[in-house]
């Protein structure tokens, strides 16, 4: 009949089984396709069905701009994984993540002081501090680099927001704060803290944290992130914020995070956890296998540690690799690999030397083979390169 089946975009053909032996493994964006054949597997308590009369409100029936039930479940969440304690804190939803950075930033630099605060993180650093910051940048805030240009803590005397990446974003490392004193705050990126991207060595307990069910169940789609707040001062500033942008975030998404989580907490709440970690491991596993046998490429090094969620040292299984370009005349890591067909992200975008790239690991498994096909075929080249 009319019926037309599109091919995967690597394939051609009546049938869709001539590979184009040009197509490009696209390692770019943090897409978090991984997640998908979980929730295939949970299609039906996942699923969502809203009535045109549900929820027409600005507010719920507590006049806030929250659901206290996806409150309770992100609470839950946070006590299965033991990456956080959310007791006692102050709970924001904001339009994922990415809302809720600059919602702390402005928060922050609200202060009663002369010159703005320099707001820093560690290199190498996600972009998105830098463009943000900027972006938005006011008289009470402006972007001030690597947080190791002062890394003299007795010469800090002017406010400080440092950005904490735990787990960093590109290396996976468990980064700390570097800034200390009483000008200093910190705002802690935990988008990967959680069982599958990192060994979980403690509940974290600091001022500002901030989730994303981005990288929790892979709903990047959604908008929707969190914080967990300490101070009350903070908290409402930030609160202010987010109301003045858009009173709050929509209460569509919020239901489509509530009935997502349901899902995540059924029977021991650990499966998504056990799913998502044993394939990034194993994605892990087959990346340095490859990358092994080359001389001319390197991978990060993440030291095995001990997890307390699944209760013993486990090795490494980050969201992301971050490839350098050892051989002399590679300064250029991302042009070697564009070559190759592979596009991977610019290491001068986090701040880091050329010889660098980002290589996405979050994306569907037809991806990620082809991205391992590509890198397979680019280290067998370098023996007949000698
Ligand atoms: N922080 C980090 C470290 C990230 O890698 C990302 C997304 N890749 C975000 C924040 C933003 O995510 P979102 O806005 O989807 O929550």
């Amino acid at each position: 009949g009319n019926h037309v089946c599109e091919c995967h975009r690597c394939y051609q053909g009546p049938d869709c089984s001539k590979f184009l032996y040009d197509c490009v493994a696209d390692a770019d964006s943090g897409d978090p396709l991984v997640f998908e054949p979980f929730w295939m597997q949970n299609a039906a308590s996942s699923a969502l069905l809203v009535a045109g009369w549900h929820r027409m409100s600005y507010t719920y029936y507590d006049h806030t701009f929250i659901s206290k039930e996806l409150e309770e479940h992100l609470r839950k969440v946070h006590e299965i994984g033991g990456n956080a304690k959310a007791d006692g804190k102050f709970i924001l939803f904001g339009a994922g993540s990415t809302q809720l950075l600059n919602a702390a930033v402005f928060a922050l630099s609200i202060r009663n002081t002369s010159s703005p605060a320099k707001v820093v993180a560690s290199t190498p650093y996600y972009p998105l501090y830098k463009q943000q910051t900027e972006f938005f940048k006011n008289g009470n805030y402006e972007f001030a680099g690597d947080a190791q240009l002062f890394k003299n803590n007795s010469d800090i005397t002017s406010n400080v927001i440092e950005f904490v990446t735990r787990p960093n974003n590109p290396d996976g490392q468990l980064n700390k704060a570097i800034l200390h004193g009483p000008f200093v705050h910190t705002i802690h990126d935990h988008a990967y803290y959680w069982p599958h991207f990192t060994a979980i060595p403690a509940p974290s307990d600091e001022d500002i944290m901030i989730f994303t069910l981005s990288k929790l169940t892979g709903h990047a789609g959604s908008r929707f992130g969190w914080a967990l707040v300490r101070d009350e001062n903070v908290y409402s500033q930030m609160n202010m914020y987010l109301s003045m942008s858009e009173m709050g975030i929509s209460r569509d998404t919020q239901l489509r995070a509530f009935q997502l989580l349901k899902t995540v907490v059924e029977g021991d709440g650990k499966d998504i956890f056990r799913f998502a970690y044993s394939n990034m491991k194993k994605r892990w596993e087959n990346l340095t296998k490859i990358i092994s046998l080359s001389k001319r490429f390197s991978l990060q090094e993440i030291s095995p540690q001990y997890c307390t969620f699944f209760q013993k040292v486990r090795g490494p299984s980050p969201a992301y690799a971050w490839l350098k370009c050892e051989r002399e005349e590679d300064t250029d890591c991302y042009a070697v690999l564009e070559e190759a067909n592979i596009i991977g992200r610019h290491g001068n975008l986090f701040n880091a030397d050329s010889r660098y790239v980002r290589l996405s690991l979050l994306k569907s498994q037809d991806e990620f083979d082809l991205l391992l096909y590509r890198l397979h075929e680019l280290v067998s080249m370098e023996d007949s390169m000698k």
